[in-house]
């Protein structure tokens, strides 16, 4: 959705007058009307977006917002607020620093608010707070940070922590995030009232997590502003593919070999557990090549759980005898003679 043009959505010029936007919408809405299209999700879809455009574009203030800034023309009474308050931003992305002023952006962003999306987006990407701190309309979430980290299927199994290094953004301790110092701009901060530093912190990645999960480490992500709350830091975890288990969510599986004299008369075989121990799993007589069985709750832990897991299946491979003696030899002549099968 961040890339919708209200204009293309309704097929007018960005100049096109309001009656034209309002003939334009007219002839749309009545041909995507739900009432024309029983059932029809795209044509629904369509309307929805339809009147979405028709509202903001029909509106003289709104539309100048649009102009101006885009997707983001919700955001601009607060963009308007920081950009009086002669803020300096600098922000982190990918271990660069990114300085600029809020005026640079505003004179570069006549064209409709294109490219101007991703930079605002930075500042103001969490609906502010609303009541309880008049006077203070730029408070702002700060951002949530995602960081990559990759474990074992074993640190998967029993949890682990990682010893992370952020660049993490603080309250200025100068001006104390008011972004003035002395009754000018604060040169700690750039007037930003943030400043970046590194920062150790111990993460715990709880057992059953997956290639994908996503862990939240409340408060850790950038700081807010003008008092708004921190973002939080999320760990987005991928698990090494394991040489001996393979995972198909809580399930593992993994293959066991069985001799054929244990497979033929019953015996027992040794499964090797994600806990790194072993379990000796009884193998029925006249067990098939191939078979799979069921060890149940000998999984991973199911995430959030409460120590429920998922099961174990271990794949039998019969493995056929070589290097016979005569005796054996004669033995397996014996089986062919009696015709077993
Ligand atoms: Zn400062």
């Amino acid at each position: 959705m961040a890339s919708q043009d209200y204009y293309a959505i309704l097929g007018v010029p960005r100049t096109a007058t309001e009656k034209e936007i309002k003939s334009a919408f007219r002839k749309l809405a009545r041909k995507y009307h739900p009432d024309v299209n029983p059932g029809d999700k795209s044509a629904e879809e369509r309307f929805k977006e339809i009147n979405e455009a028709y509202e903001v574009l029909s509106n003289p203030e709104s539309r100048k917002k649009y102009d101006q800034y885009g997707q983001n023309w919700k955001h601009a009474d607060q963009f308007e607020a920081a950009r009086q308050a002669g803020q300096r931003a600098s922000r982190t992305r990918g271990g660069r620093t990114v300085t600029f002023d809020f005026d640079d952006f505003v004179s570069s962003s006549g064209g409709g608010g294109a490219g101007f999306g991703d930079i605002f987006e930075q500042f103001f990407r969490s609906e502010p707070r609303r009541g309880g701190t008049a006077g203070r309309r730029t408070a702002t979430r700060g951002q949530d940070i995602e960081h990559p980290v990759e474990i074992s299927l074993e640190e998967a199994f029993n949890g682990t922590t990682r010893m992370l290094e952020l660049t993490s953004e603080q309250t200025c301790p100068v001006c104390k995030g008011s972004g003035r110092s002395g009754g000018k701009p604060c040169p700690e901060c750039f007037a930003t009232g943030l400043v970046t530093k590194p920062k150790r912190i111990e993460v715990k990645i709880p057992p059953g997590v997956t290639t994908g999960s996503r862990v939240r480490i409340a408060g850790e992500g950038g700081a807010g502003l003008g008092g708004g709350p921190k973002g939080d830091l999320f760990l987005v975890i991928s698990v090494r593919p394991h040489p001996l288990f393979e995972r198909k969510g809580d399930d593992l599986y993994v293959d066991i070999t069985v001799p054929l004299v244990d497979a033929v008369l019953g015996g027992e075989a040794l499964v090797p557990t994600p806990k790194g121990t072993r379990l000796a799993l009884k193998i029925p007589p006249e067990t098939q090549n191939g078979r799979v069985i069921r060890l149940a709750g000998q999984g991973m832990p199911k995430l959030g759980g409460g120590g429920q897991r998922g099961d174990l299946y271990a794949k039998v491979n019969v493995q056929l005898p070589t290097n016979l003696t005569p005796a054996q030899r004669s033995l397996f002549e014996q089986l062919r003679a009696s015709q077993v099968r």
